[in-house]
């Protein structure tokens, strides 16, 4: 008995420390109308970093219901604020949502469909005046309080019907500022998700209750799913020709990996829903794998795919270009690993350090390369077996033949030397430092010995490496 009542004291004291810990903040950043633009791209301020506008997150998918109030005529439909599309000047009132001229303000409801792990709301706005600012309160729900009401009129206190409140908005400048301008609101955790909920609700004022004219413009709602690729979204007038730049932001680390898809706008859907997710998820991983001393792996690349280079692909510095027409007849099959391989190159920056050292000394192509389809072909992609060596072709092996036979040489040294060799090579390379004395150091033999153990492993492989049936 006594035990079982700690229990419980126990885990209460869990979720009130939760509580305690839940720590929703709310970034602002305000753009001034002559440094606006169609991207809504925002600067960091100090109340946090607001990201663009998405057109993959959550939101996209909803159901956005208009609760309370009226939709002012002139303005577009309640769909602009999950379409994905942003105004392309300060005044477009088709491109937004607001409401009626004389309200004041209304509530909208946000229906995920599903209960959602949420990282952000951001909301965006934009105008050349009164209407730029947003005011507004936001609740959140997963449907499950038995008195939970997912559309309470303007008399009902969410609060009191199932809803909880996440945030107060208030984006107004203090005086003598003008209202003017572009907005960017994001609601955030700094120590996490916000919480797992299917409904929102924006409780939504004017933002000057003795201007008629007053209600906000307002351009996109976003909600971030944990983990969800975020894909940038587009104007919905593009000032200058059919410009497609999508970037996405890869969490955990805050990277930003920019897809440009500019010149390929057949390769932006794949690139979008294939190659997207991977790039978020492995770019973290590899520059986990490869960490040294004082050493910042680039927090933005872009992913540049060129209608006119040849071969495959290549990386210089924080550009990775992708040959489009090997691309286009890869996509089934190689196309991503591919990229795979160049994302370690980003990570990699040994030509930086190499300038840095006193007479560094450069890690052999065998070996950088052999890392990036070590990566790719053992830990991206084992399940294809790319870089696998028949033992008939074991006797040609040479561990420095580069590419997939030294990462199959890595591989094995890997498991059958030294763990973390692959980490040693990356201090080594990255710092200069690199000499065939490694592999001893690291192993007890030399990369001689190394080698000819290896192909006698590729030629006999153990009973135990065997497929049984
Ligand atoms: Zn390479």
């Amino acid at each position: 008995m006594r035990r079982h009542s700690l229990k419980i004291a126990i885990v209460m004291l869990l979720v009130s420390s939760g509580i305690l810990l839940a720590e929703v903040r709310t970034a602002i950043v305000r753009l001034p109308s002559e440094q606006a633009g169609p991207e809504f791209r925002f600067p960091e301020n100090p109340s946090g970093k607001v990201p663009s506008p998405s057109q993959s997150d959550a939101a996209s998918k909803a159901v956005f219901t208009l609760v309370d109030g009226t939709r002012d005529r002139n303005g577009g439909e309640l769909a602009k604020l999950n379409d994905g599309k942003l105004p392309a000047e300060a005044d477009q009132p088709a491109e937004n949502f607001f409401f009626a001229a004389g309200s004041d303000g209304g509530r909208l409801a946000i229906d995920l469909g599903k209960i959602t792990e949420i990282t952000q709301v951001n909301s965006y706005s934009w105008h050349p005046a009164g209407r730029g600012p947003q005011v507004y309160t936001l609740f959140a729900s997963d449907g499950k309080p038995a008195d939970f009401n997912a559309a309470p009129k303007r008399g009902t206190p969410p609060d009191k019907c199932g809803w909880k409140q996440l945030a107060k908005v208030d984006t107004r400048p203090k005086k003598p500022l003008e209202p003017g301008g572009q907005y960017g609101v994001s609601v955030f955790d700094p120590k996490g998700p916000l919480g797992s909920y299917r409904y929102l609700l924006l409780d939504i004022v004017r933002t000057d209750p003795n201007d008629l004219f007053g209600n906000t413009f307002y351009s996109e709602i976003d909600v971030v799913a944990a983990g969800d690729p975020v894909v940038a979204a587009v104007s919905a007038r593009p000032a200058s020709g059919p410009v497609r730049r999508d970037s996405f932001i890869a969490d955990p680390g805050g990277y930003e990996i920019v897809i440009d898809t500019t010149e390929t706008p057949d390769l932006t859907d794949w690139a979008i829903k294939e190659l997207a997710p991977v790039l978020q998820k492995w770019y973290p991983q590899i520059v986990g794998m490869l960490p040294s001393e004082g050493y910042q792996a680039p927090k933005r690349f872009v992913v540049f795919f060129s209608q006119s280079m040849q071969g495959v692909a290549a990386t210089g510095g924080t550009r990775v270009s992708c040959a489009a027409a090997w691309f286009r007849s890869n996509l089934k099959g190689e196309a991503i690993g591919a990229v795979v391989h160049e994302l370690v190159h980003v990570a990699q920056q040994y030509g930086q350090a190499r300038q840095a050292g006193q007479r560094p000394a450069r890690a052999p192509g065998w070996v950088v390369e052999g890392m990036a389809d070590y990566i790719r072909w053992f830990l991206y992609e084992p399940q294809t077996r790319g870089a696998e060596i028949p033992p008939a072709r074991a006797a040609q092996a040479k561990y420095d033949a580069g590419y997939r036979i030294s990462a199959n040489f890595i591989s094995w040294v890997t498991k059958n030397a030294a763990k973390d060799i692959v980490g040693k090579l990356n201090v080594a390379a990255r710092q200069g430092t690199y000499s065939d004395d490694i592999w001893k150091e690291a192993t007890g033999q030399t990369l001689q010995e190394l080698g000819e153990k290896w192909k006698q492993s590729l030629a006999d492989p153990k009973p135990a490496e065997e497929k049984k049936n």
